[in-house]
Protein backbone atom coordinates (compact mmCIF):
# COMPACT_ATOMS: atom_id res chain seq x y z
CA UNK A 1 0.00 0.00 0.00
CA UNK A 2 1.00 3.74 -0.41
CA UNK A 3 -0.56 7.08 -0.27
CA UNK A 4 -2.00 10.28 -2.02
CA UNK A 5 -2.82 13.91 -0.49
CA UNK A 6 -3.77 16.50 -1.97
CA UNK A 7 -4.29 20.16 -0.91
CA UNK A 8 -6.03 23.55 -2.18
CA UNK A 9 -6.46 26.37 -0.36
CA UNK A 10 -4.19 29.40 0.04
CA UNK A 11 -1.44 28.16 2.50
CA UNK A 12 1.95 26.91 1.25
CA UNK A 13 1.00 23.61 0.43
CA UNK A 14 4.31 22.12 0.21
CA UNK A 15 4.89 21.39 4.40
CA UNK A 16 0.73 20.00 4.20
CA UNK A 17 0.98 17.74 1.73
CA UNK A 18 4.69 16.19 3.06
CA UNK A 19 2.73 16.21 6.92
CA UNK A 20 0.19 14.08 5.19
CA UNK A 21 2.93 11.75 3.66
CA UNK A 22 4.33 11.59 7.14
CA UNK A 23 1.20 10.43 8.40
CA UNK A 24 0.15 7.87 5.38
CA UNK A 25 4.02 6.20 5.62
CA UNK A 26 2.71 3.44 8.25
CA UNK A 27 1.33 1.78 4.76
CA UNK A 28 4.81 1.03 3.36
CA UNK A 29 6.58 2.91 0.51
CA UNK A 30 9.83 2.80 -1.51
CA UNK A 31 9.70 6.73 -2.61
CA UNK A 32 7.43 9.25 -2.60
CA UNK A 33 6.92 12.94 -4.76
CA UNK A 34 5.05 15.84 -4.58
CA UNK A 35 3.93 18.61 -7.35
CA UNK A 36 2.60 22.28 -6.50
CA UNK A 37 1.16 24.87 -9.26
CA UNK A 38 3.36 28.04 -9.00
CA UNK A 39 2.41 31.55 -9.22
CA UNK A 40 3.82 31.61 -12.90
CA UNK A 41 0.99 28.63 -12.76
CA UNK A 42 3.42 25.98 -13.38
CA UNK A 43 3.49 22.83 -12.43
CA UNK A 44 6.58 22.19 -10.02
CA UNK A 45 7.38 18.52 -9.37
CA UNK A 46 9.67 17.41 -6.79
CA UNK A 47 10.27 13.73 -6.13
CA UNK A 48 12.78 11.03 -4.47
CA UNK A 49 13.68 7.41 -4.04
CA UNK A 50 13.54 6.03 -0.54
CA UNK A 51 12.47 7.71 2.10
CA UNK A 52 10.55 10.76 3.03
CA UNK A 53 13.71 12.60 4.34
CA UNK A 54 15.09 12.56 1.18
CA UNK A 55 12.28 14.59 -0.41
CA UNK A 56 12.12 16.70 2.49
CA UNK A 57 16.11 17.49 1.90
CA UNK A 58 15.45 18.31 -1.93
CA UNK A 59 12.38 20.38 -1.01
CA UNK A 60 14.49 22.38 1.21
CA UNK A 61 17.62 22.71 -1.61
CA UNK A 62 14.77 23.01 -4.22
CA UNK A 63 11.33 24.48 -2.64
CA UNK A 64 8.34 24.02 -4.51
CA UNK A 65 5.65 26.82 -3.61
CA UNK A 66 2.35 27.26 -3.99
CA UNK A 67 -1.24 26.93 -2.89
CA UNK A 68 -2.48 23.99 -4.64
CA UNK A 69 -0.34 20.50 -4.74
CA UNK A 70 -0.98 16.86 -4.95
CA UNK A 71 1.36 14.22 -3.25
CA UNK A 72 2.35 10.49 -2.95
CA UNK A 73 4.37 7.60 -1.84
CA UNK A 74 4.65 5.07 -3.92
CA UNK A 75 5.09 1.34 -3.55
CA UNK A 76 6.49 0.20 -6.81
CA UNK A 77 4.40 -2.41 -9.36
CA UNK A 78 5.27 -1.55 -12.61
CA UNK A 79 9.10 -0.11 -12.64
CA UNK A 80 11.82 0.35 -9.98
CA UNK A 81 11.53 2.06 -6.78
CA UNK A 82 14.01 5.11 -8.70
CA UNK A 83 13.37 9.13 -9.03
CA UNK A 84 12.04 8.61 -12.37
CA UNK A 85 9.08 5.80 -11.61
CA UNK A 86 8.62 8.34 -8.48
CA UNK A 87 5.10 9.85 -9.14
CA UNK A 88 3.93 12.47 -10.03
CA UNK A 89 4.23 12.29 -13.75
CA UNK A 90 3.96 14.96 -16.09
CA UNK A 91 2.19 15.13 -19.53
CA UNK A 92 4.91 15.98 -22.10
CA UNK A 93 4.07 19.65 -22.42
CA UNK A 94 4.19 19.99 -18.87
CA UNK A 95 0.37 21.05 -18.83
CA UNK A 96 -1.03 17.89 -16.29
CA UNK A 97 0.31 16.08 -13.15
CA UNK A 98 -0.59 12.92 -11.71
CA UNK A 99 -0.55 10.69 -8.62
CA UNK A 100 -1.85 7.31 -9.03
CA UNK A 101 -2.50 4.69 -6.11
CA UNK A 102 -3.57 1.02 -7.57
CA UNK A 103 -2.35 -1.15 -11.24
CA UNK A 104 -3.26 -0.26 -14.53
CA UNK A 105 -4.28 -3.89 -16.10
CA UNK A 106 -4.09 -2.83 -19.55
CA UNK A 107 -1.26 -0.32 -19.40
CA UNK A 108 0.62 -2.13 -21.97
CA UNK A 109 -1.81 -1.94 -25.31
CA UNK A 110 -2.62 1.63 -23.81
CA UNK A 111 1.71 2.57 -24.05
CA UNK A 112 2.11 1.20 -26.81
CA UNK A 113 -1.05 3.20 -28.60
CA UNK A 114 0.21 6.35 -27.02
CA UNK A 115 3.61 5.64 -28.23
CA UNK A 116 2.33 5.36 -31.94
CA UNK A 117 0.78 8.80 -31.16
CA UNK A 118 3.83 10.58 -30.66
CA UNK A 119 3.55 10.72 -26.58
CA UNK A 120 7.24 10.34 -25.42
CA UNK A 121 7.42 8.06 -21.82
CA UNK A 122 9.70 9.23 -19.11
CA UNK A 123 9.18 5.94 -16.86
CA UNK A 124 8.69 2.39 -16.34
CA UNK A 125 5.31 2.96 -14.99
CA UNK A 126 1.94 2.05 -15.35
CA UNK A 127 0.55 4.68 -14.06
CA UNK A 128 2.62 7.28 -16.71
CA UNK A 129 -0.20 6.34 -19.66
CA UNK A 130 -3.02 7.91 -17.35
CA UNK A 131 -1.36 11.73 -17.43
CA UNK A 132 -1.31 11.01 -21.74
CA UNK A 133 -4.12 10.01 -22.09
CA UNK A 134 -5.76 13.14 -20.11
CA UNK A 135 -3.03 15.30 -22.32
CA UNK A 136 -4.37 12.99 -25.62
CA UNK A 137 -8.24 13.83 -24.78
CA UNK A 138 -7.84 17.62 -23.71
CA UNK A 139 -9.81 19.92 -25.11
CA UNK A 140 -9.81 23.06 -22.84
CA UNK A 141 -12.16 20.91 -20.22
CA UNK A 142 -9.87 19.70 -17.83
CA UNK A 143 -12.55 17.32 -15.93
CA UNK A 144 -13.65 16.03 -19.47
CA UNK A 145 -9.97 14.72 -20.40
CA UNK A 146 -9.84 13.29 -17.03
CA UNK A 147 -12.77 11.35 -17.51
CA UNK A 148 -12.38 10.18 -20.94
CA UNK A 149 -8.96 8.70 -20.27
CA UNK A 150 -10.17 6.90 -17.05
CA UNK A 151 -12.60 5.27 -19.05
CA UNK A 152 -10.24 3.79 -21.12
CA UNK A 153 -8.63 2.49 -17.86
CA UNK A 154 -8.87 -1.32 -16.51
CA UNK A 155 -7.75 -2.24 -13.21
CA UNK A 156 -7.63 0.31 -9.66
CA UNK A 157 -6.81 3.52 -9.45
CA UNK A 158 -7.32 6.40 -7.10
CA UNK A 159 -5.86 9.55 -9.14
CA UNK A 160 -4.85 13.33 -7.37
CA UNK A 161 -4.36 14.85 -10.82
CA UNK A 162 -3.93 18.79 -11.90
CA UNK A 163 -3.58 20.88 -14.69
CA UNK A 164 -1.39 23.97 -15.39
CA UNK A 165 -4.41 26.07 -17.34
CA UNK A 166 -6.86 25.37 -13.66
CA UNK A 167 -4.42 26.27 -10.82
CA UNK A 168 -6.78 26.38 -8.68
CA UNK A 169 -8.25 22.85 -9.00
CA UNK A 170 -7.50 18.93 -8.03
CA UNK A 171 -9.35 16.43 -9.50
CA UNK A 172 -9.73 13.04 -8.06
CA UNK A 173 -11.26 9.75 -8.99
CA UNK A 174 -11.50 6.37 -7.84
CA UNK A 175 -12.01 2.93 -8.61
CA UNK A 176 -11.71 -0.01 -6.48
CA UNK A 177 -8.85 2.03 -4.21
CA UNK A 178 -9.88 4.43 -1.35
CA UNK A 179 -9.49 8.24 -1.53
CA UNK A 180 -11.03 10.54 0.58
CA UNK A 181 -12.07 14.49 0.66
CA UNK A 182 -11.62 16.29 3.74
CA UNK A 183 -13.62 19.48 3.73
CA UNK A 184 -12.24 22.59 5.60
CA UNK A 185 -13.00 26.31 5.58
CA UNK A 186 -11.57 27.94 2.19
CA UNK A 187 -9.45 25.24 2.01
CA UNK A 188 -10.01 21.37 0.64
CA UNK A 189 -7.72 18.03 1.09
CA UNK A 190 -7.73 14.78 -0.35
CA UNK A 191 -6.40 11.81 0.97
CA UNK A 192 -5.99 7.86 0.59
CA UNK A 193 -7.07 7.50 4.19
CA UNK A 194 -8.14 9.50 7.22
CA UNK A 195 -5.17 9.85 9.25
CA UNK A 196 -3.35 12.50 6.63
CA UNK A 197 -6.94 14.75 7.82
CA UNK A 198 -7.55 14.49 11.32
CA UNK A 199 -5.32 17.28 12.19
CA UNK A 200 -7.25 19.77 9.12
CA UNK A 201 -10.52 19.28 9.50
CA UNK A 202 -12.81 16.37 10.65
CA UNK A 203 -15.62 16.70 8.05
CA UNK A 204 -14.34 13.58 5.68
CA UNK A 205 -16.52 12.54 2.36
CA UNK A 206 -15.56 9.05 1.45
CA UNK A 207 -15.55 9.03 -2.45
CA UNK A 208 -17.25 5.81 -4.13
CA UNK A 209 -16.17 3.75 -7.29
CA UNK A 210 -16.47 5.89 -10.10
CA UNK A 211 -16.71 9.04 -8.50
CA UNK A 212 -15.53 11.97 -9.55
CA UNK A 213 -14.37 15.12 -7.23
CA UNK A 214 -13.10 18.44 -8.01
CA UNK A 215 -11.60 20.41 -5.55
N1 LIG B 1 1.37 1.04 -10.16
C1 LIG B 1 1.93 2.31 -9.87
C2 LIG B 1 3.45 2.29 -9.91
O1 LIG B 1 4.06 1.24 -9.91
C3 LIG B 1 1.43 2.88 -8.56
C4 LIG B 1 1.91 2.10 -7.36
C5 LIG B 1 1.29 2.64 -6.08
O2 LIG B 1 0.11 2.38 -5.85
O3 LIG B 1 2.03 3.30 -5.35
O4 LIG B 1 4.05 3.33 -9.94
Amino acid sequence: MCGIVGYVGKRNAAPILMDGLDKLSYRGYDSAGIAVIGADNRIGVRKAKGKLENLSRLLETSPAAGSVGIGHTRWATHGAPTDANAHPHMSCDGRFSVVHNGIIENYMALREELTVSGYTFSSQTDTEVIVHLIEMYYNGDFKEAVMKATSRLEGSYALGVLCADCPGKIIAVREASPLILGIGVGENFLASDVTALVAYTRNALYLDDGEFAEL
